[in-house]
């Protein structure tokens, strides 16, 4: 699966409940193996630690340690260490790092300075709880995305020229926690993304694969992402197995948070049918085999379906463990028929 933070721990938990459902292992897991790759385009240094929020969200929600109120970090969070480093002036004021997240955070930049790679810490940090499945970081190669937004405030001095007068460029969180991307993006960019690689064993799980599923992840800053790092949508294309992707979008909304900001960046309207589009077909040279659009969106699928393209529709709304797992069943059931 490629999956991105939050709306890719929904599907991820529901693909691990299917997998246990349609393929038991006796023991409440499953014989399936899944492997996930996540979405390594949210990572940022801040206050001297190293953060990999949507690997985290995967981590947390998988092991049942997330804070499912809120949304995202960890059950039982406190914040007296962030109350300190505002008193420092350290970090950002905006972006609250808890405690027991920053626990995480510490390990994993004391791993990373005795020389561990990405891969080889989301390995260490998956051994505490048994998740069922297997995270994979897109890259260890730090792609960070930036984001390039219209600003008329904005009073480089350096900005001579047209090119970058009325712009400045900031990292995705700053864009996203900040300013809850309200400000106009132009244009998404991951840094180092030329010299990045699949991380180990990412392109053979791609090519071992029986299916792959892409998640309802923001199709532009966590699967985009991770379709930008070079090799990705060439093992993709080379896999035998069918691939299949999960709609983001339900009647022309983001069903949570804010993909809608991203998607005209790259042009592209927010609608079920106009993503299925854009992530392309794989006859034509694109990702998919399958689309999976919510019951809603039937008429996007009948569109679809009438250019030759294989669509279906099913309830896309994740509201809880079961209906995540009926819509992983769904897009099982349509890979399988694509085969
Ligand atoms: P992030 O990294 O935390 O932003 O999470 P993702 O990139 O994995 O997913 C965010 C996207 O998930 C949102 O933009 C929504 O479009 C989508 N999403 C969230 N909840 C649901 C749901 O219940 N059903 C579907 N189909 N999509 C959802
Ligand atoms: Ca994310």
């Amino acid at each position: 699966m490629l999956a991105g933070g939050v709306g890719g721990s929904r599907f991820v938990r529901g693909v691990r409940e299917e997998c246990a459902r349609r393929w038991p292992d006796g023991e409440g897991g499953t014989e399936a193996s899944v492997t996930v790759v996540v979405n390594t385009g949210d990572d940022i240094w801040l206050s001297g630690v190293r953060l990999m929020p949507d690997f985290d969200s995967l981590l947390y929600s998988l092991a049942g340690v997330n804070d499912t109120e809120r949304g995202w970090g960890r059950a039982g969070e406190t914040e007296r260490v962030a109350a300190e480093l505002r008193e420092w002036g350290v970090g950002w004021p905006w972006f609250t790092l808890g405690d027991l997240d920053l626990g995480t955070h510490l390990a994993r930049t004391a791993w990373l300075r005795e020389g561990l790679t990405p891969s080889q810490i989301t390995e260490r940090l998956q051994q505490r709880w048994p998740l069922g499945v297997r995270l994979l970081p897109a890259t260890d190669t730090e792609v960070d995305t930036h984001v390039r937004v219209a600003d008329p405030e904005a009073s480089d001095p350096e900005a001579s020229d047209a090119e970058t007068r009325g712009k400045r460029e900031m990292h995705f969180q700053e864009w996203w926690t900040r300013y809850h991307a309200t400000l106009p993006a132009l244009a998404f960019r991951q840094q180092n993304i030329a010299d990045a690689r699949p991380a180990p064993g990412v392109a053979e799980a791609i090519a071992d694969a029986d299916l792959v599923l892409v998640a309802p992840s923001n199709p532009v800053v966590s699967i985009g992402t991770i379709l930008a790092v070079p090799g990705m949508r060439e093992a993709l294309a080379a896999t035998t197995a069918p691939v299949v992707g999960v709609s983001p979008i339900i009647g022309g909304k983001v069903v949570r948070g804010m993909a809608d900001a991203c998607l005209p960046a790259i042009g592209v309207e927010t609608s079920a049918e106009a993503v299925g589009r854009h992530y392309g077909f794989r006859r034509d040279g694109g990702l998919l085999d399958a689309w999976l659009v919510d019951e809603t969106d039937a008429a996007a699928a009948g569109s679809l379906t009438a250019d030759g393209l294989l669509a279906a529709s099913a309830p896309l709304w994740m509201h809880d463990l079961d209906r995540s797992a009926d819509l992983a069943g769904a897009a099982i059931d349509l890979g399988t028929a694509g085969r």
